[in-house]
This record gives C-alpha cells, structure tokens and sequence, in this order.
C-alpha cells in the first residue's frame, strides 16, 4: 500500500527504480485518492487514464497548461470543451521525462484571483479545513499535494499564484525567475509577469521537477537558458547566508499576529543555522506594488482575452451576426472577474488615460526593481510572511474584490521584479499552515532551493493535514 499523503515524489522515484512499485500501480493509487477525497475537495476538474509507456511519478497540471487531446478550461465557461491539438512546453517536458498525467487542477478562471472561488466550475477546498479556501489561483494543484491526490503539481503565478496557495495549504512552491520556464501553451493572463512553477511537498521535489521544466525554449521568445544547472539541495545549514528581512513586508498592515509569531521564529532559526541576519527596506514596493500591479495585470490581460471571440476556441454562442455572436459569447462565456479586469485594463490603455495609468505604472515598476536591486546589494535572500493571514472561510472576501486583492500584497513587489520566490511551510496558527516566502535575485533558484531545504529540516514541519491523519 503506498500512503500518498505521505510519500514524497522522491521517494516514489525510489520505490519505482526498485520495482517495489509499477508505474501504473503509483497511477492506481493517486487515482483512489482522488475518488476517495476529492469528491469534498474538488482540487480536480478532470482526470486522465495512465498512459501506457510513462513510467514515471504522476503529475498534475493546474488547467492553464494546455495538453494535447486533453480538456484545458482555464477554469472559464468560456473554454469548456476546448481540447488542444498541441501540448505546452512544459507539459510536453514533463511527459518526455516520462511523467504520466492525473488530471487538470482548479483554479480561479483564467488564474484570476486568489482563493480559487472564482472558478466557473466551483471552488477548490482547503484539505487542513474544508470550510476554508485553499488560496489561489494555482488552489487545485496546492489542494492536491497537501490531500495526497498528486505526489507533485505544476501552477503558474502572475502575482503570487503559486506562493499563496503554498502558503495556505502547507505545501511547497517555487515562482522562477521570469523568463526560465517557457509559456508557450499556458493560456495567457498577464505575459509580463506569468510564470509556470513546481508545488511539492519538499523543496528537494521541487528542485527535481523544476529540473524538468526549466530552460530556453525556442518557442518562447522571452526564455533563457540558466545560467547553472538546478541542483538538489543536500546542505542542513545557512553558513554564511545574508538574510535580509524587509521591514516595510514583514509589518505590513494586515498581517495576522499568529503569521508574524511563525515567521519570526523562523527567521531566529535561520539565524541559528549560520546565517547573518539583518533588517532592509522596500518602503515603495509596498505601498505600489499591489496597485502598480492592478494596472499593469488588467492591462496585459484585456488585450490576451481578446482571442476569445466565439470563434477559434470554446464556446460559442448561436446568433445570426457576427457581432451578436462575439458580444454574447464573452457575455456568457466569462465570469464576473474576467469582465472585471477586461474593463479596467482596456480603461487603463485607452488613448486620453495610457500615460496617466499604464505609463505610470511601468515607471513604478522601475522604481520597484530598483529597489529590490539595492536591497541584493546586501543580502542574499530577503524573507518575510508568505501570506498577511492564514487561509481563509469560503465567502469571506468574495464580495469585496480589493479583500481578495490584498491577499497577494506581499507576493506581488518581488514578482513585479521578475524576481524568483519560494514559500515553504514553516509552523501553523490556529491549526492552519504558515508560508515562509524566500525572495532571490533574478537566478538565483539554486540559493533559494538550498536556504528552503535547510530551514525545512530544521522545522520539520509535518505537511500531512490533521484531520486526514
Ligand atoms: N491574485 C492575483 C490576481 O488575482 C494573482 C493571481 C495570479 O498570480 N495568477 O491577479
């Protein structure tokens, strides 16, 4: 019997290469999690046979990532029943490296959002309480890892996608440096910021994957090869390690105390494995970045969501003009947070607004990269709270969007940099997980998967849910 909440995909690869255990056997046993589970969670929004031949441990893909012959929604209305006849970069790395496919993970429609209550087909459950959500958008593949339904995932973050769902369901994620995974194939939000990444359960297994899926593809323009290859990381302490701890993100406002406990004593850890702790500052990154991003992302966003016109993809709806048909098809076919952002960002482009509101906005994205840059001059990593709070009821913020936007206030500054990010669980509060967000210079994953591995020793944080023990 293989215990798929606890087995690492590492230890899979283990049981595997020992033919302790089939391909198709590891297969069979995800797939009773999930029958068994996901009925209450909904991490899933559709599931695939083994595919004869893949010998390796099971993935499964968050459903921005197109797969050949294999529904991907995006989790909108507007993209059921769309089969891609093409496979995305990265999933076709992750079946050349013999990966076999589980399923298509929830999601917040069209990786809007940051709880995946936005789904069109309803929302995703937290596994540690069931009542609450398992942030978002990359919630389905986070919900999977911590349910034991998918022994590693792949999500994407624009502005904190993979981070805050990690974060709130006691897994680990990593959100590369923008432009080291390609994004040919993963259904478009905002291309200045999307980035595909690994969620696992140990930061070991997501440098193994993150192995797969890294690299310049010529089919993305905007790649580049790494500069060294992804290591695993092996090191148990932090000699050495320049920790900068950012004051203006470790006491932003909105920070529950039991987060603050957590990482704090984290952050003492660290400085008890060797590294050299010191305070730095971001005080414009914090202050814009979440509404420097509202502007850049909507934008971006309202121009990639103009391909679905009824025409090419999806769903169509009947009527006997052209027009008619393109207007009630984007009607119908997307939900209210989608309409939201095609609004703002096509208000933020318009001719009389683009250099009050876009421009702007680029000009403080200088301003933040700057910023982080000084703050690299000194340390190394710079750590604070992955999340303000742990995860949240269901319904709680969903009526109120700048709620819900402010979940990825400590998330979004590094991203708008381009700067890679790793959460790792670090303790609980109130029975909930606790993110710890690692934050790199551009390149620099190898560091982060190194400091992560050793302060996720030393934690030794137990990532199996309570109340599925
Ligand atoms: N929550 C943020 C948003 O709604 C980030 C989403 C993401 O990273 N895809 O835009």
């Amino acid at each position: 019997m293989i215990d798929t909440l606890r087995v690492t995909a590492e230890e899979a690869t283990g049981l595997l290469e020992r033919r302790e255990v089939s391909a198709t056997e590891l297969h069979g046993a995800y797939r009773e999690a999930i029958a068994a589970r996901d009925p209450e969670l909904h991490a899933y929004l559709c599931t695939v046979e083994h595919r004869a031949g893949a010998d390796g441990v099971p993935i499964a893909l968050k459903d921005v990532i197109s797969t050949k012959g294999v529904e991907t929604t995006a989790a909108s209305k507007i993209l059921s029943g769309y089969k891609p006849v093409f496979d995305s970069t990265v999933a076709a790395r992750c079946k050349d490296a013999g990966l076999p496919l589980l399923g298509k993970t929830n999601l917040d429609e069209f990786a809007m959002g940051s709880s995946t209550e936005n789904s069109a087909f309803g929302p995703t459950r937290n596994p540690w309480d069931p009542s609450r959500v398992p942030g978002g958008s990359s919630g389905g593949s986070t919900a999977a890892v911590a349910a034991g339904l998918a022994p590693w995932a792949l999500g994407s973050d624009t502005g904190g996608s993979i981070k805050q769902p990690a974060a709130l369901c006691g897994v680990v994620g990593l959100r590369p440096t923008y432009g080291t995974v390609s994004r040919y194939g993963i259904v478009a939000f905002a291309s200045s910021l999307d980035q595909v990444g690994p969620i696992a359960k140990t930061v070991r297994d997501c440098a193994l994957l993150h192995r797969i899926i890294a690299g310049r593809d010529p089919l993305d323009s905007t790649t580049v090869e790494l500069p060294e290859k992804i290591e695993v990381p092996e090191a148990e302490d932090l000699n050495g390690l320049r920790v900068g701890v950012p004051v203006e993100l470790n006491q932003a406002e909105g920070i529950e105390p039991g987060v603050s406990e957590v990482v704090n004593r984290t952050i003492e850890l660290a400085r008890s494995l060797g590294a050299e702790v010191g305070e730095c500052h971001l005080p414009r990154s914090v202050e814009f970045g979440l509404a420097c991003y509202y502007l850049i992302a909507p934008s971006e966003a309202s121009s990639n969501l103009a391909r679905y016109d009824g025409v090419r993809y999806g769903l169509r709806v009947k009527a006997d003009d052209i027009r008619v048909m393109y207007e009630s098809t984007r009607r119908e076919g997307f939900g209210d947070e989608p309409k939201r952002r095609i609004m703002l960002g096509t208000y933020a482009l318009s001719a009389g607004y683009y250099e009050a509101f876009y421009g702007q906005a680029q000009k403080v994205r200088t301003v933040i990269r700057e910023e982080h840059a000084a703050a690299f001059e000194q340390f190394d990593v710079l750590v604070s709270p992955t999340s303000p709070t742990v995860a949240f009821e269901l319904g709680a913020r969903t009526a109120d969007p700048l709620a819900m936007y402010a979940a990825d206030v400590l998330t979004i500054p590094s991203n708008m940099a381009g700067l890679p990010g790793l959460s790792i669980p670090c303790g609980l509060s109130d029975g909930l997980p606790v993110g710890f967000q690692l934050i790199g210079r551009q390149f620099s994953e190898n560091l982060l998967f190194r400091a992560g591995h050793a302060l996720e020793r030393a934690l030794g944080f137990d990532f199996v849910p309570e109340r599925l023990k």
